[in-house]
Protein backbone atom coordinates (compact mmCIF):
# COMPACT_ATOMS: atom_id res chain seq x y z
CA UNK A 1 0.00 0.00 0.00
CA UNK A 2 1.13 3.32 -0.82
CA UNK A 3 1.29 5.89 2.09
CA UNK A 4 2.60 9.31 3.31
CA UNK A 5 4.94 11.21 0.49
CA UNK A 6 2.93 15.21 1.36
CA UNK A 7 6.58 15.51 2.78
CA UNK A 8 9.84 14.91 1.11
CA UNK A 9 11.93 13.08 3.44
CA UNK A 10 9.35 12.25 6.11
CA UNK A 11 10.46 9.76 8.88
CA UNK A 12 9.71 6.22 7.94
CA UNK A 13 9.50 4.00 11.28
CA UNK A 14 9.70 0.11 11.72
CA UNK A 15 6.40 -1.46 12.13
CA UNK A 16 7.74 -4.15 14.12
CA UNK A 17 10.50 -4.90 16.38
CA UNK A 18 12.79 -6.85 14.03
CA UNK A 19 15.76 -7.70 12.11
CA UNK A 20 17.14 -6.61 8.96
CA UNK A 21 17.31 -8.38 6.01
CA UNK A 22 18.14 -6.28 3.07
CA UNK A 23 19.24 -2.83 2.28
CA UNK A 24 19.02 -2.26 -1.30
CA UNK A 25 20.85 0.71 -1.85
CA UNK A 26 19.68 3.31 -5.19
CA UNK A 27 19.99 2.48 -8.04
CA UNK A 28 20.13 -1.28 -8.26
CA UNK A 29 16.80 -1.87 -8.31
CA UNK A 30 14.61 0.42 -10.91
CA UNK A 31 11.66 0.14 -9.41
CA UNK A 32 11.44 -0.28 -5.92
CA UNK A 33 14.26 2.21 -5.66
CA UNK A 34 16.01 2.58 -2.56
CA UNK A 35 14.32 -0.38 -0.06
CA UNK A 36 14.43 -1.61 3.51
CA UNK A 37 13.51 -5.30 4.19
CA UNK A 38 12.91 -6.15 7.95
CA UNK A 39 12.41 -9.73 8.99
CA UNK A 40 10.44 -10.26 11.76
CA UNK A 41 9.06 -13.19 14.24
CA UNK A 42 12.18 -15.09 13.44
CA UNK A 43 11.46 -14.77 9.63
CA UNK A 44 7.76 -15.58 9.52
CA UNK A 45 6.51 -12.23 8.48
CA UNK A 46 8.02 -9.42 6.57
CA UNK A 47 7.42 -5.68 6.12
CA UNK A 48 9.47 -3.73 2.92
CA UNK A 49 9.53 -0.15 2.79
CA UNK A 50 10.12 1.01 -0.73
CA UNK A 51 11.05 4.64 -2.80
CA UNK A 52 13.55 5.85 0.15
CA UNK A 53 15.77 8.33 -0.32
CA UNK A 54 17.84 7.77 2.38
CA UNK A 55 18.50 4.68 4.72
CA UNK A 56 20.16 6.13 7.84
CA UNK A 57 23.82 4.51 8.32
CA UNK A 58 22.93 2.38 11.56
CA UNK A 59 20.17 0.07 9.16
CA UNK A 60 22.14 -2.74 7.75
CA UNK A 61 21.78 -6.66 6.55
CA UNK A 62 21.25 -8.13 10.33
CA UNK A 63 20.63 -5.34 12.44
CA UNK A 64 18.27 -5.27 15.10
CA UNK A 65 15.27 -2.35 14.87
CA UNK A 66 12.88 -2.09 17.43
CA UNK A 67 8.75 -0.56 16.50
CA UNK A 68 8.83 2.79 15.78
CA UNK A 69 12.73 3.25 14.95
CA UNK A 70 13.49 4.89 12.14
CA UNK A 71 14.73 2.92 9.11
CA UNK A 72 14.43 5.57 6.46
CA UNK A 73 13.44 8.87 4.68
CA UNK A 74 10.40 8.65 2.31
CA UNK A 75 11.60 9.36 -1.25
CA UNK A 76 10.89 9.22 -5.05
CA UNK A 77 13.15 6.23 -5.92
CA UNK A 78 12.90 4.10 -8.48
CA UNK A 79 9.09 5.95 -9.33
CA UNK A 80 9.00 7.29 -12.57
CA UNK A 81 5.30 8.77 -12.84
CA UNK A 82 3.77 8.27 -9.45
CA UNK A 83 3.93 11.01 -6.80
CA UNK A 84 6.58 10.26 -4.30
CA UNK A 85 5.60 7.79 -1.59
CA UNK A 86 6.20 4.88 0.64
CA UNK A 87 5.28 1.95 -1.10
CA UNK A 88 4.80 -0.67 2.43
CA UNK A 89 4.29 -4.38 2.27
CA UNK A 90 3.26 -6.84 4.55
CA UNK A 91 4.56 -10.25 3.54
CA UNK A 92 4.25 -13.96 5.28
CA UNK A 93 6.39 -17.30 5.40
CA UNK A 94 4.80 -19.93 7.90
CA UNK A 95 7.81 -21.80 7.05
CA UNK A 96 10.95 -22.36 4.58
CA UNK A 97 8.34 -24.69 2.10
CA UNK A 98 5.85 -22.16 1.78
CA UNK A 99 6.78 -19.18 -0.55
CA UNK A 100 5.87 -16.16 0.72
CA UNK A 101 2.58 -14.96 0.49
CA UNK A 102 1.65 -10.98 0.60
CA UNK A 103 -1.35 -9.63 2.82
CA UNK A 104 -3.03 -6.43 3.00
CA UNK A 105 -1.85 -4.62 6.03
CA UNK A 106 -4.68 -1.83 6.55
CA UNK A 107 -6.47 -4.25 9.49
CA UNK A 108 -3.27 -4.84 11.28
CA UNK A 109 -1.94 -0.79 10.93
CA UNK A 110 -5.99 0.48 12.51
CA UNK A 111 -4.01 -1.53 15.71
CA UNK A 112 -1.00 -0.26 15.51
CA UNK A 113 0.04 1.58 18.52
CA UNK A 114 1.31 4.88 17.04
CA UNK A 115 1.01 7.98 19.57
CA UNK A 116 2.36 11.90 19.26
CA UNK A 117 4.61 11.88 21.67
CA UNK A 118 3.90 14.33 24.46
CA UNK A 119 7.24 16.62 23.90
CA UNK A 120 8.59 14.82 21.05
CA UNK A 121 10.02 15.45 17.71
CA UNK A 122 7.76 14.34 14.56
CA UNK A 123 6.10 11.46 15.86
CA UNK A 124 6.78 8.26 18.42
CA UNK A 125 5.52 4.98 19.47
CA UNK A 126 4.12 3.91 22.82
CA UNK A 127 3.17 0.28 23.74
CA UNK A 128 -0.97 -0.20 24.08
CA UNK A 129 -2.55 0.00 27.24
ZN1 LIG B 1 3.49 2.35 -4.48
Amino acid sequence: MDLGGELWGEHVYAAHDGVVERVQENGHDQRGGQYVRVAHFGGMVFTQYFHLAAVPRGIRRGARVVAGQVIGLVGDTGIESERRHLHFTLSIRPSKEFSEVYWDPTPFMTRWPLRLPPQGTVAGFAPRP
